[in-house]
């Protein structure tokens, strides 16, 4: 047996925890690029273009045309816990932004090679800025004027051989999955045109996955999917709770009741589910099971608990395939908790097991009129 007696208890250094906590911040590919388009949103783009080069394997860049970044704010921008969202704890039952932490850039920094190219569109010139390891500025360059970011990511994962070894041998999937986020962005993000690009040395960029900009979720989904999606499709608003009055005393309790008292944003409290979901009478072994996307007040998350109700209820009609799905759950701010996983697709909802149970009801009734065109179909 060892015994610890001669190896004192030493402090990491500095470097090697900001390398190890990045680690946890961005997981994969598709945390980063997630990151990179919610900070796009954050700045009130309408516009944002992803670019993968070589799959991602050398670099990808997010383009948008957002607000810009200031010159006072270059230099903290990269700095762990540097944010222009949250300034205390407080705020956080609040936060309507997707980002809050400052975690993302000072942690792709410590992961990857960052640059950050920005202009405001308020100066004759924007600024081409290249971060190092720590996130201090590296360099400086001016840069065309055209207000917005383009933010670069190269050689994600380049100073941790065995994540970079498991990324380059994984390519293939990773792209897939970050593929699948972009188009959940894509889907539900309305009024912001959200396309993806894929260059490699062999052929000329190809565009795919764009939306154009439009008003409703559903034109995004004709945009992305095409619209053969749509053929027998129900769209539903589903109100899992019913809202109240705001409580006089402001507080809400929802340690042991089964009730959704208020709002913070002083709304009515109320809890549904609106989207769209094949109809159970659609195309036989159709399955969509790789089509499924839900969010919370429109951030793609996973709701594995959720998803499970639907596809159940589902599966009690149809046996033979599973739905398309696109799901936005519209809940008061202060009944989740986005604050649970490092890359917030986790979500703690309070109540969900009377949200899923309500769900099942309300689904069971929609799809209840298509019971007999299905018993038709299938005998
Ligand atoms: P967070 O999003 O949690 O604030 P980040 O590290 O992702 O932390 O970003 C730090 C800050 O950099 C943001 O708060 C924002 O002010 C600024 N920023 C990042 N990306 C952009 C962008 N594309 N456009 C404008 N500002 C940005
Ligand atoms: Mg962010």
């Amino acid at each position: 047996m060892t015994t610890a007696t001669n190896n004192s208890i030493r402090a990491i250094d500095k470097e090697s925890v900001h390398r190890i906590c990045s680690g946890q911040v961005v997981l994969d590919m598709t945390t980063a690029v997630k990151e990179l388009i919610e900070n796009s949103l954050d700045a009130g783009s309408t516009s944002i273009v992803i670019k993968f080069k070589q799959n991602g394997l050398e670099y990808i860049t997010v383009t948008d045309n957002g607000s810009g970044i200031s010159d006072a704010n270059l230099e903290t921008l990269a700095l762990k816990h540097y944010t222009s969202k949250l300034c205390s704890f407080n705020d956080l039952a609040h936060v309507r932004s997707f980002g809050f932490r400052g975690e993302a850039l000072s942690s792709l920094c410590a992961l990857a090679q960052l640059t950050v190219t920005t202009s405001t569109g308020t100066t004759p010139t924007g600024v081409l800025v290249e971060y190092s390891a720590n996130g201090t500025v590296k360099s400086k360059s001016p840069a065309p004027a055209t207000k917005g970011t383009i933010v670069r990511i190269s050689n994600l994962f380049e100073g941790m051989p065995v994540r970079r070894s498991e990324f380059v041998k994984n390519i293939k999937r990773e792209y897939n999955k970050c593929i699948g986020l972009v188009q959940a962005y894509a889907l539900i993000a309305t009024n912001i045109k959200i396309s993806c690009v894929s260059q490699t040395d062999k052929k000329p960029p190809v565009t795919y996955i764009a939306s154009s900009g439009n008003p409703t979720i559903r034109q995004n989904i004709i945009n992305v999917f095409g619209p053969k999606a749509m053929t027998d499709v129900i769209e539903f608003d589903l109100e899992l709770v019913r809202g109240k009055a705001r409580s006089s005393n402001g507080i809400s309790d929802s340690s042991n009741d089964d009730e959704v008292d208020e709002d913070d944003d002083n709304q009515k409290g109320s809890i549904s589910l609106t989207g769209y979901i094949s109809s159970p009478s659609f195309g036989k072994g159709r399955s969509s099971a790789d089509r499924q996307y839900l969010f919370i007040n429109g951030r793609p998350c996973v709701l594995p608990k959720i998803a499970r109700v639907i596809n159940e209820v589902y599966h009690s009609f149809n046996t033979n395939q599973s739905p398309f799905l696109v799901a936005n759950l519209i809940l008061p701010t202060s009944y989740y908790d986005v604050n649970v996983s490092p890359d917030k697709r986790t979500i703690f909802l309070h109540n969900e097991r009377m949200l899923v149970e309500a769900l099942r009801i309300k689904l069971t009734e929609i799809f209840e009129p298509s019971r007999s065109t299905f018993a038709v179909s299938e005998a």
